[in-house]
């Protein structure tokens, strides 16, 4: 697989240094934006090209089973190196790295540098930023187009370098002749949006003229932070057969990322449908589940709880409901209501009080009987009866 590439950093126009480093050694590339005060930011992302680049050479052939563990290696190297340094503590980096193999394109990515590919005048961003905005975006808290401006848009949810470990995502794709492949960090996106970048790739020739052009577009957009950008053009001599849907991976399992790569015609909806069977798979296997569970608790639970008109009754099954069904059956009732309990037992027995068995379910009603017959007496007993000691003490 033949590719030209196009590279440029550019410190921006609004900071003194330039804290991006970036790694161009095909098959290997690398972007790395560095956080922390003075030169912190700088050697946070210095030691994760360098720790990468380390790993990868000594033992390149290795590399596609490694590229996860050369990031999480940088981590703790980076870690590690602001522990022993106040001047560098709490310095940190973001980093996204893509690894070619062949057609394969692997990816491993932490904070909010970009990977996006072009195809057929599409563009679609490969990585997900881990950001506050995009967390709140994805729990629908803001919209998608409110994101670029929100005042917190730079606060970054993960980095290397801020702690012991680190979630890493990767995400696998499959390129073809004619992609444009385009890694950058936050300074090229947070001054052009999606469909500037888009329309560079688009109209630019090749990668470097692609790249020079992202980065000139930034600047002129006000170049608010460091710019990095690395184009690569897929080759044109692969003919492959059409790509099988992209694999998506991602160490963390509370935070998958979904690719928006396939743009192509017959891709999508292949993969789509593959989904949607997983997804019925399993919807079925939580019914599945659901349906035992529910049998289980039906067959082997008891409570002491109220009928819809107040009646006190032991159930069989849950006082809760699962999935919109009521799961329970009367199993014998009693002769008093929830209105004949004192006040601070009636939310219990309103909400239930599970028994371990319909032998604990009667003695349990029978308490509650002998309360409400107390009451009764108690309502009974003429008014004049009552002690005249308790209330008259504030005289
Ligand atoms: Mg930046």
């Amino acid at each position: 697989m033949n590719v030209s590439i196009g590279h440029r950093t550019d410190v921006g126009r609004a900071r003194d240094g330039n804290e991006d480093s970036y790694l161009v050694q095909p098959p290997l590339f690398v972007v790395a934006d560095g956080m922390g005060g003075h030169l912190a930011g700088e050697v946070a992302s210095q030691t994760a090209i360098r720790v990468i680049t380390d790993q990868y050479e000594s033992d390149p052939a290795s590399a596609d089973s490694q590229l996860a563990a050369y990031v999480q290696e940088a981590n703790r190297a980076i870690h590690a190196k602001s522990e022993e340094s106040p001047d560098l503590s709490g310095m940190g980096t973001t980093c996204t790295l893509l690894f070619l193999d062949g057609t394969d394109a692997h990816f491993v990515h932490v904070g909010d540098s970009r990977a996006y590919l072009f195809r057929q005048g599409e563009m679609s961003q490969i990585t997900e930023d881990h950001t506050l905005v995009e967390r709140m975006v994805k729990e629908g808290r803001i919209q998608r187009n409110e994101a670029a401006r929100h005042p917190q848009r730079n606060v970054i949810t993960r980095a290397l370098g801020l702690d012991e470990d680190v979630n890493v995502d990767t995400v696998d794709i499959v390129v073809r002749t004619g992609d444009r492949l385009l890694l950058c960090s936050d300074g090229l996106n947070s001054m052009l949006d999606d469909e500037e970048i888009r329309s560079l790739l688009e109209s630019e020739p090749d990668a470097q003229s692609t790249a020079d052009r992202l980065v000139e577009r930034a600047n002129e957009a006000g170049g608010d932070d460091n710019i990095t950008v690395i184009v690569i053009d897929v080759g044109r001599e692969d003919t492959a057969a059409p790509p099988p849907p992209p694999a998506v991976q991602n160490t963390d399992p509370g935070d998958r990322v979904m690719p928006q790569s396939e743009v192509d015609d017959e891709g999508p909806r292949r993969s789509w449908l593959k989904r949607l069977v997983i997804a019925a798979v399993v919807i079925g296997l939580i019914a599945g589940a659901g349906f035992f569970a529910a049998r289980y608790a039906l067959d082997h639970s008891y409570f002491v709880g109220a009928t819809e008109d107040g009646t006190i009754a032991i159930f069989k099954g849950i006082p809760d409901e699962f999935a919109g069904l009521t799961l329970r059956s009367e199993e014998e009732l009693s002769d008093i209501t929830v209105d004949d309990l004192p006040e601070n037992l009636r939310d219990n027995v309103e909400e239930g009080i599970k028994v371990d068995s319909l032998e604990d379910g009667r003695s349990t009603l029978a308490n509650l009987e002998e309360r409400a017959a107390d009451i009764d007496s108690n309502r009974t007993q003429p008014k004049d009866d009552a002690s005249p000691g308790g209330g008259g003490s504030n005289n």
